[in-house]
């Protein structure tokens, strides 16, 4: 029995709710922390009637790591569920070390201020040293092993489905399919369809941030960076049916580079339609995906973060996303002396997930994860002092959950690799 405080009630941290409501043997009390208290308050007062979970609600601004401590202090939790934006990774993590509790979360630290100098000088090094440009990278993250280790506490990092399932996806690959990855293909298939001209489906600024990003993959060990959207394929997804794909930089590139060094190319895809793709180069030829403030009639606006309040709530295109998602890994390598490729892949339908816990696929398969990656923390599965990413632990327990949690996943032994 475990007590855990989700931190965020966007929507990702609506389905993780769910889910641990739905796990009530696990997790028999949460704390719901966020910015708008109120958020909390309704879902609260519709998971407590249908679910054993004891759900209590705080209001916190986790920019601030002694605000999230006090909380943590005051409901005696056993672990922190940081689903928020990547912005307050690093500040939960502070707060989980000084109470010495647990942590968990989705996507590696990112700043939000990128012309805030401490930051832009490591930033401008890393760029140098390591040849790629992304805002985010787990060096931040990373930089709290020591911490944790000696504190004795697990830091759980990328615990949604990319990175998080496609991580363990790869370990299990490792574990029991090859003697030898050669190399990873990562695609990230969305055929769903919400209606709108243009809309994203999750947090805008975060979304935006990374597609119109310069894409990057690791070859030999070395990172090769490409102009934005330069790398095109297409490719025909089962459930959803052919749909145009693009290379990005993606945080799991960096950890499975890392953990697994003799993969000799690791790439991620991403599907977009045309529609998302005119309307992002639009926005951004006009200036309106800068994450640097501008000066309007006196007042001090962040053009994303001005867009991101003028788009759909992403928590609010469940009821009308109709499609699939396909998310996998295409691995290639040798298994007792010849070669083999395997293809492990979660179809998941919008409109299912959204009968199941009011939201699309995307927050589902981000959430369920997360949820997935708190219990193994908190039931001691996956519980050793240090930050790890879900590619260092036994892939059994985490793909024996995915099955009984609502995202079944398939081996197909012969796949069609990506031209
Ligand atoms: P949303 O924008 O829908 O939700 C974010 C939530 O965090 C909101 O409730 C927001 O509060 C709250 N929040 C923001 N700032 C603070 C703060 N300073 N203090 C407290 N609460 C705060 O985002 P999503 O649910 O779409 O995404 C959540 C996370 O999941 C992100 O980090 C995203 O990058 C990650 N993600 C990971 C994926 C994966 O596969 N690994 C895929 C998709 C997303 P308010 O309600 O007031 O706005």
């Amino acid at each position: 029995m475990a007590k855990l405080m989700i931190i965020g009630c966007g929507g990702v941290a609506g389905v993780a709710i769910h889910k641990c409501c739905q796990n009530s043997e696990v997790f028999d009390t949460l704390v719901l922390a966020s910015r708008t208290k109120q958020k909390c308050d309704k879902l609260a007062e519709e998971l407590t009637k249908v679910s054993k979970t004891k759900i209590l609600t705080e209001e916190v601004n986790a920019d601030h790591a002694e605000e999230v401590e006090a909380l943590i202090r005051k409901h005696e939790v056993d672990a922190v569920l940081n689903l928020a934006l990547p912005y307050q990774d690093l500040s939960i993590m502070d707060a989980c070390l000084a109470c010495g509790v647990d942590y968990i979360d989705t996507a590696n630290y990112e700043p939000e201020d990128t012309d805030d100098p401490v930051w832009r000088s490591r930033y401008e090094k890393r760029c140098k040293e390591l040849g790629f440009s992304a805002y985010f990278d787990y060096s931040w993250q990373w930089d709290y092993r020591e911490r944790f280790e000696k504190a004795g506490l697990t830091a759980l990092l990328g615990s949604g489905f990319d990175p998080g399932v496609t991580s363990v996806f790869a370990a299990y690959a490792k574990k029991h399919y090859f003697d030898t990855i050669k190399t990873i293909d990562i695609l990230d298939c969305n055929g769903g369809d919400h209606g709108y001209p243009f809309a994203t489906n999750f947090n805008p600024e975060i979304n935006l941030r990374e597609v119109s990003a310069p894409g990057s993959y690791m070859e030999n060990g070395k990172w090769v960076e490409i102009p934005a959207m330069s790398i095109h394929r297409q490719y025909d997804f089962e459930g959803v049916g052919k749909k145009d794909m693009y290379l990005l930089h993606h945080e799991e590139i960096e950890a499975l580079g890392r953990n697994m060094p003799e993969v000799e190319r690791i790439r991620f895809f991403m599907t977009f339609g045309e529609s998302y793709l005119t309307h992002m180069k639009c926005l951004e030829n006009v200036g309106m995906l800068q994450t640097t403030p501008i000066d309007y009639e006196g007042h001090k606006i962040v053009p994303i973060q001005f867009l991101k309040a003028l788009l759909p709530d992403p928590a609010s295109l469940g009821p009308r996303t109709v499609g699939k998602t396909n998310i996998g890994c295409i691995f290639t390598g040798i298994k007792d002396g010849k070669e083999k490729s395997v293809y492990i892949y979660n179809v998941c339908d919008h409109q299912a997930c959204y009968r199941e816990v009011g939201s699309q696929a995307v927050s589902y398969t981000t959430g369920v994860p997360a949820m997935i990656g708190a219990m193994m923390v908190v039931t001691g599965q996956w519980k050793r002092p240090g930050v790890f990413t879900t590619d260092e632990f036994d892939p059994d327990p985490y793909m024996d959950a995915l099955n009984r949690w609502g995202l079944p996943w398939v081996v197909d032994e012969n796949p069609v690799p990506v031209p």
